[in-house]
């Protein structure tokens, strides 16, 4: 009954009629092998950690105990000392005790659903996991469940993947279980940016009471070395209402500044989650900039996908004759609640800027090529990309040209920024 499918939704309706295991976690064979070719590559590694023990007279290895998502106890082995002493966790794959990928460690499953799991799958614990990798670059597109239904219906190859992908989201990103401060608003590069996880954010935009427009920017890497060198476009995101965390870059800036960002917050990924709202609390977008028919194209395809959404108007962002008067009073004779502006960093948000007090919507966000992804004209990258925080490697492949200077020149230099010269801490230029 190998191939049947781990289901956790089905079975939390019907919890009873599941009581046997009948579907095994395909790919853990792979994990003796691996563990193997480790060991022997770190081989000389270990071999100065043993002596090291043996010369301070300290035991081998100390022992860590954790509990898995499903409630059971797993005893992880660390070197006592020397380098990379959490590497003897390899010892504990190669003897079967834990596998590469399976029950997240770090997070607690709901008794009814640890019930399914158990009951359903044969599965050890794993020192990764599909949701931890995840939680790691900050993607908040599927739920908990979601990802362990998908990682555990995952075949050999995925399997291989999930490896290979968080082994290089540790690399990138290290563990998300270290110990970063964790608050409401960080200071990165001068710019007080808000700590929201995706879920927060769509709430500040669809359900803070406001007087006047509020206006919110996704600051990314771009931005953040646009306003290094445009002191006038750092006042101007300054002076939005709220700036959320857009990207990996920004992730590691904030890990460099002592923090843990709760949520990767790009208006991409957001999109979905504002429809939802906007449906549920019966509000309604304006989509203004992109190419002409770009913006249109886009909101037909979200009408379609959420029904019952009420796209107010939209308005493309060529305009030559400069005729700002005419697209706010459109803008505002459409009713709408929330103003969406795609015309690319800065001259988004100086228009939001320089316009708010004329604007009678509750709130404008800038969001840059927003309308081009789902308007189906560029296509998003693959989710492996996106797994590892380097979906900007599929922007810059599909558009080398515009993006040579954002990415190839401003990803090091944001790197230099952050890491050599240290301007996330001060914000000083
Ligand atoms: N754009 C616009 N008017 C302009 C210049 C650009 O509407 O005068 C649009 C452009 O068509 C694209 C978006 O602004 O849809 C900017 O996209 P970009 O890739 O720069 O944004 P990102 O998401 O990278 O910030």
């Amino acid at each position: 009954m190998i191939n049947t499918k781990f289901s956790l939704r089905t079975m939390t309706q019907s919890l009873k009629h599941y009581d046997s295991i009948n579907h095994q976690y395909r790919g853990t064979f792979m994990d003796r092998p691996i563990a193997l070719m480790l060991i022997l590559i770190l081989l000389p590694c270990f071999l100065i950690n043993i002596t090291l023990a043996l010369c301070t007279k300290r035991s081998l290895f100390s022992m860590q105990h954790r509990t898995d998502a499903l409630s059971r106890p797993v005893i992880l082995h660390n070197f006592s000392c020397g380098i990379w002493v959490k590497t003897a966790v390899l010892f504990d794959i190669y003897s079967g005790r834990i596998s590469f990928c399976g029950i997240p460690l770090n997070h607690r499953l709901p008794p009814d659903l640890q019930f399914c799991v158990i009951n359903q799958i044969k599965c050890r614990a794993g020192l990764f996991s599909l949701y931890d990798l995840h939680l790691r670059t900050g993607l908040a597109i599927m739920s908990k469940e979601q990802l362990l239904e998908q990682q555990l219906n995952g075949n050999a190859a995925d399997y291989l993947a999930l490896i290979i992908k968080s082994f290089m989201s540790v690399i990138f990103y290290g563990q998300a279980i270290k110990k970063f401060k964790k608050a409401k608003y960080l200071s990165l590069f001068g710019l007080n940016v808000k700590n929201t996880s995706m879920a927060e954010a769509v709430d500040w935009i669809t359900q803070t009471p406001a007087d006047k427009t509020q206006i919110g920017f996704f600051v990314n890497v771009h931005s953040i070395n646009l306003s290094i060198s445009d002191p006038t476009f750092f006042k101007q995101l300054s002076n939005a209402n709220a700036l959320f965390a857009d990207g990996s870059g920004m992730r590691l800036a904030a890990k460099k500044a002592g923090f843990l960002l709760n949520g990767n917050n790009n208006g991409t990924d957001m999109l979905p989650h504002l429809c939802e709202s906007c449906v549920e609390s019966n509000q309604s977008l304006y989509f203004f900039g992109a190419k002409p028919g770009i913006a249109e194209q886009a909101a037909n395809a979200l009408c379609k996908q959420y029904p019952g959404l009420n796209i107010a108007g939209t308005k493309h962002g060529y305009n030559e004759d400069n005729n700002a008067e005419q697209i706010i009073e459109s803008i505002n004779n459409s009713g709408c609640d929330i103003l969406l502006v795609a015309m690319g960093s800065p001259v988004q948000e100086q228009w939001l800027l320089e316009h708010r007090d004329k604007l009678h919507c509750k709130t404008a966000l800038a969001v840059g090529g927003l309308f081009d992804f789902y308007s189906g004209n560029i296509s998003r990258s693959p989710m492996w990309l996106r797994e590892i925080g380097m979906e900007w490697v599929w922007r810059l492949l599909q558009e080398p040209r515009n993006k040579f200077n954002r990415y190839v020149i401003g990803n090091p230099l944001f790197l230099y920024r952050t890491f050599i010269l240290g301007l996330v801490n001060t914000g000083e230029k």
